[in-house]
């Protein structure tokens, strides 16, 4: 890719297809699968074929997987400030083409091309983050307090790893995992998502013009995401498994990870609580929930699954939460004005209408949205639910859709039972101006990030995770790159 196009609609999107790859990156070099097939990338807005790509096999992983093997060794001997100038490069190449890249994956993953720049800035950001973690790797050097030698600690890259990403943030959930194994000096084998691997072949070509070296990141998109991944991960020559996506597929990987004692890191499912106390500024929280539920059309793991409002403000939030979704213009993610682009595929639609249904017949009341709208494209309208039931399945699953479903509360104990009610632990927002009650409630919920009197949690400068069936691990932050990492002691004998 060189410099962004300036076209609009239809001339854009072909001139950005054009010029990005559709071929396996394995060593350095894109290339058909072993077996010539390949695959449909689907545009979830119109449902019509965007690209055709390389469809990995069980061999082309095997090679993928002997490439990055057969650099760790030397990638790991790059001098950490080579690592930390190949992450700045790719940044620098990240914020050049954000444009391109925003029409990119708004294309193949549905988002409003606003999100989509934001995402790219996002995701460029935990390359800049990381590439300054790669100078701060230290040791230590300490006398054994037995006082009969020296105790040496190095810390080396873990080794070869396998990272899975999933297709609701195509380019930055990528990122934050190649972002610290590049800095730790790891290789690595990434597998996207099958709805969306165009944006992570993108950066395979921006990692390759920052200078990363053949063989360093190698990316192989598959149909068949099981048939090729588990015998690498059983197989033990990769060193560990970053994974992100549903906490289903996630279990399964745990156990295959079991097998060769693989090191894991687990972005998996989250059930947000957002709470709306009593003496919450009400307008605040409703721009707060908007944001909370409807980023990324509310498919994002961090979206605010079940909404907890105060029995004496939720109709005046309820009415107002309607009113803003209401007026969100919903369309092609890439057409001008666009607010809320398609779900991913007939799926995930087919779950969100489920949903809405299943919480209706236990009595929830529609305030604006509830059907689906019909056509071309795999659109939902921006819908709010009032006085769902704690049963309803939407307060125990993932909704993943636009849909905001408000259940009222009156105590403090009684929502923080509820909002731990879930086998998720990922986040929880609340919102109210007693900085006691704020924090008291904040250590009490059990999810690994709170958002107080906010609706947007992630920053690559912090830790970003879960607790319980959410995950393991964390990325990001000053933690993120220990993922990455072995201690290695080193007892030395003195006199
Ligand atoms: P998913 O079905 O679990 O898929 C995620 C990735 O795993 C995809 O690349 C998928 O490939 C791959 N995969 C599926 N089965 C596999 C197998 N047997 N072996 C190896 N890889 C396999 O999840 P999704 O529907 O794409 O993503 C949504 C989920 O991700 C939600 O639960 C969401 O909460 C979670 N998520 C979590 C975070 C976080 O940071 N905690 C962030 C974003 C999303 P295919 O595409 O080929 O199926």
């Amino acid at each position: 890719m060189t410099n962004d196009v300036s076209h609009t609609g239809p001339e854009r999107a072909a001139e950005v297809l054009e010029r990005t790859p559709t071929g396996l990156f394995i060593d350095g070099e894109f290339c058909d699968a072993a077996d010539g097939s390949t695959f449909e990338v689907l545009n979830p807005a119109t449902a019509r074929v965007l690209a055709t790509v390389a469809d990995a096999g069980v061999a082309d992983g095997r090679r993928a997987l002997d490439a990055a093997v057969a650099a760790q060794e030397g990638f790991a001997a790059t001098p950490a400030l080579e690592r930390h100038d190949m992450l700045m490069r790719a940044h620098q190449l990240l914020r050049e083409r954000r444009e391109s890249l925003a029409w990119l994956m708004s294309l193949e993953m549905g988002k409003p091309l606003a999100e989509a720049q934001g995402e790219i800035a996002y995701a460029g950001e935990f390359f800049r983050h990381f590439a300054g973690e790669a100078l701060r790797i230290d040791g230590g050097y300490q006398p054994a307090p037995q006082g009969t030698g020296r105790l040496l600690v190095a810390r080396q890259p873990v080794g070869p790893c396998l990272l899975i990403t999933p297709w609701n943030f195509p380019m930055a959930m990528g990122t934050r995992k190649l972002g610290p194994a590049l800095a730790a000096g790891c290789t690595s084998v990434l597998k996207p998502a099958q709805q969306t691997p165009l944006s992570m072949l993108a950066l395979a070509q921006i990692l390759s013009e920052a200078g990363v070296p053949p063989g360093v990141v190698n990316i192989v998109p598959t149909t068949d995401a099981g048939g090729v991944m588990e015998p690498l991960i059983r197989s033990g020559d990769a060193r560990k498994l970053s994974f992100t996506g549903s906490t289903h597929v996630g279990k399964r990987l745990l156990e295959q990870c079991a097998d060769k004692v693989l090191r894991t890191s687990m972005e998996l499912g989250g059930n947000a609580p957002f709470i709306v106390f009593e003496d919450a500024d009400l307008d605040e929280a409703v721009a707060g929930c908007m944001q909370a539920k409807m980023r990324n059309m509310g498919e994002a793991c961090t979206a605010a699954n079940r909404i907890y409002v105060h029995s004496s403000l939720i109709e005046q939030f309820g009415d107002r939460m309607a009113a803003r979704m209401g007026e969100l213009v919903v369309g092609d993610g890439t057409a001008e004005g666009t607010q809320v682009g398609p779900l991913i595929d007939e799926a995930a639609l087919d779950k969100v209408e489920a949903l809405v249904g299943d919480a209706t017949d236990r009595g929830a009341q529609v305030l604006v949205g509830g059907q689906r709208t019909g056509g071309t494209g795999y659109f939902y309208p921006p819908t709010v639910l009032t006085g769902v039931s704690t049963d309803a399945r939407a307060a125990h699953e993932e909704i993943f859709g636009p849909v905001a479903a408000l259940t009222p509360f009156e105590t403090e104990d009684e929502v923080v039972a509820a909002a731990n009610d879930t086998r998720y632990g990922l986040v929880s927002y609340v919102f109210t101006n007693d900085l006691r009650r704020a924090l008291r409630v904040a250590e009490r919920l059990e999810s690994g990030m709170v958002g107080l009197n906010q609706g947007v949690v992630s920053n690559p400068y912090a830790p970003f995770g879960g607790v319980k069936e959410s995950g393991l691990g964390r990325e990001g932050g000053s933690v993120g790159i220990d993922e990455f990492l072995e201690s290695k002691y080193i007892g030395i004998a003195l006199g």
